[in-house]
């Protein structure tokens, strides 16, 4: 029986000529369907000779096996999603949306060659990215600038140039995980340096940085803890204070500011956020930032400040292996542009539009799906609740900005059906759960054209389910 079932599978050849697998070349990779077709092929063996019964070796159940696994392996391809949880900075779901112009400008300087590194004035070699560096230090009134790969990378150049092998004095409230694997020792001691501990959880003093100082220090570093808020008995050293130590004793000082605001987003109705501009001013040496929170633009890491300090940094051979590439170098370049028209900006920028999105425009559209979904079913219950949005991003924690949801209880089914339904739509829509009901929040949706979509896929599915 055994025997017999293993002559009877096709060869992977057989399959691969197969009407069935025939158009699946026209989607896959070759080498990915052979190596699945392989996969499948060995299931079946293994299951024949543990004597399982109904093992189906139909051409037609094989062929469905294989198609079923090349989607699972799809499944984690890059794919659109529809951002309907009201979280705008969201890190797994790409962070900040690019404005238009920079998209604009990403797809015309891709599509063919441009000037990355070249001086079209003279037609010689330059360095890449020296315009956005102009514009990082006009924008931040620091002297110099570099641009990176990200905010980590630009934290471990700074630390590898500037402290190995040498002590680095961070105070204990300030030893943080951004999340994604960043975790503020660990990334010290790649960079070479020397963790130098000071203060206590909740509460560190200039003197405790002062105490720590010795002819082996190399830098003083400050930590936003962006994704966290430290509330009660609690005091830490102003920025200002400590690049006023750090001249003292002629140690430079660095601050990772994180998020990277330019603008104050008090002004939207949030908590004050440190922006890099006031970094500067009080004369920290080198701030570090992420381009695509607060800021809006693509990944990214920028460093500025002192002149001769980020000269070092460019001469370091890590700074070849960190650099930005083409596409966000275009990219970071259009977002900056908009910011010389800041009036303008809440319309220009993605992520501020949205977080100054008022809520009467929100409400609009939850009663137009209210009223498109309420006659559905009599299973259907749709209704509007107040909510809040969030940052996300690992800024402003806390923070919240008030919102309206769209609230789905698809009765007698459950939340998660409908979310795992939602979830698995093409494009992918995302929302959350909260007491049995579906939550979506429209402040991240990002059109008319979205809306329509999340609309059709919630109509499918009380057709499905009617
Ligand atoms: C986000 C963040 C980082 C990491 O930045 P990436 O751009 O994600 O690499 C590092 N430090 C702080 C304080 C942050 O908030």
């Amino acid at each position: 029986m055994e025997k017999e079932g293993l002559r009877n599978i096709p060869s992977v050849h057989e399959l691969l000529e197969s009407q069935g697998l025939a158009n699946l070349s026209l989607t896959y990779p070759r080498g990915l369907i052979v190596s699945t077709v392989r996969e499948v092929l060995e299931d079946l063996r293994g299951a024949l000779k543990r004597n399982e019964s109904e093992v189906d070796l139909s051409p037609d159940a094989i062929v469905s096996m294989i198609k079923a696994r090349l989607m699972n392996k799809t499944r984690l391809s890059l794919q659109r999603v529809i951002n309907a949880t009201g979280v705008v900075i969201h890190t797994c779901l790409g962070r900040s949306p690019l404005p238009l112009k920079a998209l604009e400008d990403v797809q015309e300087r891709a599509k063919g060659y441009c000037s990355l590194e070249t001086d079209l004035s003279t037609g010689k070699r330059a360095p890449r990215g020296e315009y956005l560096e102009t514009l990082v230090c006009t924008l931040t009134g620091a002297e110099a600038g570099m641009v990176v790969n990200n905010n980590a990378a630009a934290v471990l150049l700074a630390l590898d140039t500037l402290a190995r092998g040498k002590e680095v004095i961070v105070s204990r409230s300030q030893l943080v995980e951004i999340g994604g694997s960043f975790r503020m020792p660990e990334v010290m001691e790649k960079g070479g340096a020397i963790l130098r501990e000071v203060g206590t959880t909740n509460k560190t003093y200039l003197a405790d940085y002062k105490k720590a100082i010795t002819p082996d220090t190399a830098l003083l570093l400050m930590v936003h803890p962006s994704n966290f808020r430290m509330v009660g008995f609690t005091a830490e050293v102003g920025i200002a204070e400590l690049a006023d130590l750090g001249r003292e004793h002629g140690l430079p000082v660095m601050y990772d500011l994180g998020s990277g605001a330019l603008i104050d987003f008090a002004s939207y109705g949030l908590s004050h956020e440190p922006t890099v501009q006031e970094s500067v001013e009080a004369g920290v040496d080198i701030t570090t930032f992420s381009t695509d929170k607060l800021l809006g633009g693509p990944q990214g890491g920028v460093i500025v400040g002192k002149r001769d300090l980020i000269n070092l940094m460019k001469k370091n051979p890590l700074t070849r292996a960190l650099r930005m590439g083409k596409l966000s170098i275009a990219a970071l370049e259009a977002t900056l542009g908009l910011y010389a028209n800041k009036e303008t900006l809440t319309e220009t920028l993605p992520i501020l539009e949205m977080i100054a999105r008022p809520v009467e425009e929100i409400e609009g559209q939850c009663r137009e799906f209210v009223k498109e979904l309420s006659g559905m079913t009599p299973g259907v219950e749709v209704s509007i609740e107040d909510g809040f949005s969030t940052i996300g991003g690992g800024s402003l924690p806390g923070e919240e900005i008030p919102t309206r949801l769209l609230s789905i209880n698809p009765r007698p089914y459950s939340a998660q059906e409908l979310s795992d339904m939602l979830r698995m739509n093409v494009p992918s829509i995302l929302g959350r759960i909260e007491r049995d009901r579906v939550l979506l929040d429209f402040r991240t949706v990002r059109n008319k054209e979205e809306s329509g979509e999340i609309l059709s896929a919630l109509v499918r599915y009380y057709i499905i389910r009617e």
